[in-house]
């Protein structure tokens, strides 16, 4: 039966909209192709000329002929971002953070995806395990990339186990055709104490290198341990002396890959250098920040584009006609995981010495929720923030990461919402989106208040 897609948004001012689609309307072929999913999708309407073929309301059947620029989107959205089920995770990995959990969180945080198409589209890692052989084909033959993968170990007993799968060391047979038809893949390696690092971490880094440079990065992350693992796996945190031996390993290998191939290939997270109490290395060192999202380089690069963009402000509001006088004398709280509350305070204390009149505390906020281990700010949850910053005095704005809300939305992870915060805390809430431009024009004053240059540029003034 012929699988059919039903329209839920059609973007304004786009080729669907000229086209007089709307949601509701059925997408039911593209060049005479059924399409399958989203990879068929985004694989088939990749054209100059398209015929497509579309079920009205009315129930009428327009075949319509499309002539556009060849990446061009149609600008349609479908009630299912994959356009297919979502495929379901095989693996019962030992370090799991869903299944460390509390319970009576909201049910969709339980639901342990492992489908490789999200790899694509929003750069989640796979395993590799649900991976059937006609998507392998159709990720080589549509030349799709780049794939993150969660690689853990390559050797075939320990990745099983690792996974609790029996067929999670077949599966890395998968990366071998990958790499033979030059699909990009950044690899992942959730370290794990005692499990695979050590000797075992030595021969993962050493067989991935056989990869590069088609495989473009791997990151060595530390397992994130709740207070919620009564009948797991025993999983222990690492010390000091451990992140300094994982460092050290990765110092030795950035320097054998970056002669070898010019990349540094593999990049310890921010956890690694916080724990061991050494200096985030440079830029350089980075490769192009292929791995933000698993936290690997993310405090440097906030170093960077803060130390940029305060001395664009301080430039600004210094010259003729400058704001300095404008940036209003205020009292300002930044709230954050522990992880990054020091360096966040270097930030504050950069941003004072130029701004006196600004008082910035940062306070850290320690993960009762999750356990005290967990100490990313993305994890932590509106009860935590409201208990800890209560009875406070937080001046006139509290300033929060996006990363702690669900994306697009005000709500938090434990679903206390953004409005029963300020509430609670009787403070103005400000939202830092996470670039060192966005913290520096926050703590200006935000875009209500005063407009640094990218404003004032935006308004043609
Ligand atoms: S692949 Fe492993 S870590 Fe990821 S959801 Fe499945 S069990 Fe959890």
């Amino acid at each position: 039966m012929l699988k059919e897609h039903t329209i839920c948004k059609v973007q304004p001012c786009s080729i669907a909209e000229e086209l007089e689609l709307e949601p509701g309307d059925v997408l039911l072929s593209v060049n005479g192709h059924e399409i399958e999913d989203v990879f068929d999708y985004k694989y088939f309407t990749n054209e100059e000329y398209l015929t497509v073929l579309v079920r009205k309301g009315t129930g009428e059947e327009w075949e319509l002929e499309i002539e556009k620029e060849y990446e061009d989107d149609l600008g349609i959205e479908f009630e299912n971002g994959l356009m297919d089920e979502y495929k379901s995770c095989r693996n019962k990995c030992i370090f799991c953070f869903i299944d460390q959990m509390p319970k009576g969180m909201r049910d969709t945080l339980y639901f342990k995806d492992d489908d490789s198409r999200l790899s694509f589209l929003q750069g989640n890692y796979v395993t590799l395990t649900n991976m059937g052989e006609r998507d392998l084909e159709r990720i080589v033959a549509y030349r799709l990339g780049p794939i993150n993968i969660s690689v853990q170990a390559t050797d075939p007993a320990l990745r099983c186990k690792i996974l609790n799968n029996r067929f999670a060391g077949e599966a890395l047979k998968k990366m071998d055709v990958l790499h033979k038809a030059g699909i990009p893949m950044n690899g992942q390696i959730v370290l794990c104490k005692g499990v695979n690092d050590g000797e075992q971490l030595k021969k993962s880094i050493t067989d991935l290198m056989g990869y590069m440079p088609v495989m473009e990065s791997v990151s060595i992350v530390p397992v994130g341990l709740s207070k919620y693992r009564e009948g797991l796996y025993p999983l222990g945190p690492f010390t000091k002396e451990d992140a300094k031996e994982v460092l050290g390993l990765v110092h030795q290998f950035q320097k054998t890959c970056f002669e070898t191939c010019g990349l540094h290939f593999v990049h310890a997270s921010d956890e690694w250098y916080l724990l061991a109490g050494q200096e985030l290395p440079g830029e350089e060192i980075y490769d192009g920040y292929p791995q933000l999202e698993n936290g690997v380089g993310m405090l440097r690069l906030l170093r960077e584009e803060f130390a940029a963009a305060l001395g664009e402000a301080v430039a600004e509001s210094s010259g003729p006609g400058g704001f300095g006088g404008l940036a209003r004398a205020e009292k300002i709280t930044i709230a954050t995981g522990v992880l990054a509350a020091p360096t966040l305070q270097e930030l504050a204390d950069a941003f004072q010495r130029e701004f006196p009149q600004k008082e910035i505390q940062v306070i850290s906020i320690t993960n009762q929720f999750f356990g005290e281990q967990i100490t990313v700010s993305g994890l932590l949850t509106g009860q935590d923030l409201a208990g800890q910053l209560k009875n406070r005095d937080l001046g006139s704005r509290l300033l929060l990461p996006c990363s702690l809300l669900r994306s697009g939305e005000e709500v938090f992870l434990d679903d206390i919402t953004l409005s029963q915060l300020k509430n609670a805390l009787q403070v103005e809430i400000d939202i830092v989106k996470s670039s060192g431009q966005d913290l520096v024009s926050c703590l200006i004053g935000g875009a209500d208040q005063v407009l640094c240059r990218a404003g004032r540029e935006k308004l043609g003034e």
